[in-house]
C-alpha cells in the first residue's frame, strides 16, 4: 500500500500542503509538514500539495500503512526515510 512521506530536511515549512489539503498534512512541532493520513491517496488536493511543493519534499512511495501517529510507536523515529534512517541502532 502507498503511503504519504515528507523529507523533513527537505521541507521548508512553508504551508502550502497543510493549506492545499489539511486532509493528509499538519505542522509538527518544529513546524514543518508530516503527513497524518494515508487514506483517500487518490484525492486532487492530494496530488495538488505534492505539485506545490516548492521543494519536492513530498513523496508517495510503497510501503506499510503507517500514519505518523502509528510510527511513533513503531519503529522508526522520522516517518520519513521509508525506514533508512537507523533510528533503532542508534537508539
Ligand atoms: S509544501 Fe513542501 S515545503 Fe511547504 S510545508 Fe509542505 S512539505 Fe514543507
Amino acid at each position: 500500500m502507498k503511503k504519504i512521506n515528507v523529507n523533513q530536511e527537505a521541507c521548508i515549512g512553508c504551508g502550502a500542503c497543510v493549506a492545499i489539503d489539511s486532509e493528509h498534512f499538519a505542522f509538527n512541532d518544529e513546524g514543518l509538514s508530516h503527513p497524518i493520513s494515508n487514506d483517500n491517496l487518490e484525492s486532487t488536493d492530494l496530488a495538488n500539495a505534492i505539485d506545490s511543493c516548492p521543494t519536492s519534499a513530498i513523496s508517495l512511495t510503497e510501503g506499510d500503512y503507517n500514519t505518523d501517529e502509528e510510527s511513533e510507536e513503531d519503529d522508526c523515529c522520522c516517518n520519513s526515510c521509508d525506514g533508512h534512517c537507523h533510528c533503532e541502532e542508534e537508539a
